[in-house]
């Protein structure tokens, strides 16, 4: 893959008519070291936020060895991505039985979550031999329903057992498992600390209710990162506050901790380069959207950090929303994104922090959509992991002038 020092090098070596991903490996493996030396047990990477095999070899390099995969896509990608020293986690609550099976019997997967006792009943099914042997080294995790009112993206209507029902799952999956778990899920980026303290009191009415051993927490996903208008406080916070309320957990002293992290690992792996082919307005028509790298900027109203790549733009920054290239009016994403006030057609935009849910959720619709990829080399436009906030930020928008 080529490389460039920044994205003005990228624009001035190849000035690319479509948009192009800029990969920053650095930044993946400091968040990689991060979560291992800093996170209070086992961090494993959950897949789905990038699953890029590029990102995949950056993480497990720099200590990452645990993936949280959802689906045999995933399980066969992380396997022939890394061989078979990682450990996978087949987290996705519903599964089918044929993946269970091809993970467990050929991919090596122990490790399964379930809300449900008809999943249960699949999972020890499809790990029973054909001569009848049940499986004695699973590890089965109950994934609880808990809020996401602290989170910006909420996972807490589809998965998870309710509190009143999950001490009947916890003692019926003892049965069949050698470890028993319980995890949950947060929700995306969430804001404060106190989601996963909530969470975890969850938890331990679960524990109490049900009166089983419990040998491992995981707390999932929901680390947040840095957008425009999104600041968290310190991912040290989460961890010191996740430690003591494990600690003050009900379990076995030997039980283990474990986390899920997707977005905070990845977010500052990329960020696009587009173009502006028209303007209307305040209104800028780039080359990618809803259907690109840019999907959350359409649905949720995601507001990514923007920088004109022109030397000549003087005028001071103004609003602009984006329509992205494809002819359909849902690829609109309203921002606001702050650009110099005279940026026009032709001009090239970087937009940072795509490396979660961003770069790895491009289609081709309509033609369209990044496919060239390179490695740049300075630092993303905002980090948490060098507690850097860049002097050219205000409200996380970045100018480079
Ligand atoms: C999406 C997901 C994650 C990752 O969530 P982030 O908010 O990106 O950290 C982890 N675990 C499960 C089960 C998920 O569905």
């Amino acid at each position: 893959m080529h490389h460039y020092p920044d994205a003005r090098a990228v624009v001035r070596a190849i000035s690319p008519d479509e948009a192009v991903i800029l990969n920053r490996p650095h930044a993946a493996a400091r968040a990689a070291r991060f979560f291992a030396e800093k996170f209070p047990g086992t961090s494993m990477y959950a897949v789905k936020a990038n699953p890029s095999p590029d990102l995949i070899r950056v993480l497990w390099d720099n200590g990452i060895s645990h993936y949280d995969v959802a689906s045999i896509g995933e399980v066969r990608l992380v396997r022939e991505t890394l061989g078979d020293a990682p450990k996978l986690c087949f987290m996705h609550p519903v599964k089918t039985a044929s993946a269970i099976r091809e993970a467990y019997f050929q991919h090596g997967v122990k490790t399964f979550s379930l809300d449900t006792l008809g999943e249960l009943e699949k999972i020890v099914a499809a790990t029973t031999t054909p001569e009848g042997a049940a499986a004695a080294d699973l590890q089965l995790l109950v994934r609880l329903r808990v809020s996401s009112e602290h989170s910006e993206l909420s996972l807490a209507a589809k998965f998870g057992v309710d509190l009143v029902d999950a001490a009947e799952l916890l003692q019926a999956t003892r049965q069949h498992c050698d470890a028993l778990g319980i995890c949950f899920h947060v929700g995306s980026q969430a804001m404060t600390p106190f989601a996963y303290v909530q969470a975890l009191e969850r938890v331990r009415a679960a524990i109490a209710e049900a009166a089983v051993t419990v040998d491992i927490i995981d707390v999932g996903g929901g680390f947040p990162s840095q957008y425009p208008g999104m600041e968290p406080p310190p991912l040290e916070d989460y961890f010191a506050q996740i430690h003591r309320h494990f600690e003050m957990l009900p379990i076995s002293y030997s039980a283990e901790l474990w986390a899920e992290p997707g977005r905070a690992l990845c977010a500052e792996y990329s960020s696009i380069v587009v173009k502006v082919e028209k303007r209307r307005s305040d209104e800028l028509y780039i080359n990618d959207g809803a259907y690109g790298a840019l999907f959350d900027a359409a649905h949720v109203d995601w507001r990514f950090p923007v920088v004109a790549l022109e030397d000549d733009l003087t005028q001071p920054l103004a609003d602009f929303a984006f329509f992205g290239p494809t002819c359909d009016d849902m690829d609109y994403m309203k921002g606001p994104f702050q650009l110099p006030e005279d940026i026009q057609s032709g001009d090239f935009i970087e937009i940072g922090m795509l490396g979660a849910y961003g770069a790895a959720m491009s289609t081709r619709f309509n033609g369209f959509g990044a496919t060239r990829c390179f490695v740049v080399e300075d630092e993303p436009m905002v980090s948490l992991y060098t507690g850097r906030k860049d002097t050219r930020v205000s409200d996380n928008v970045v100018s480079l002038r």
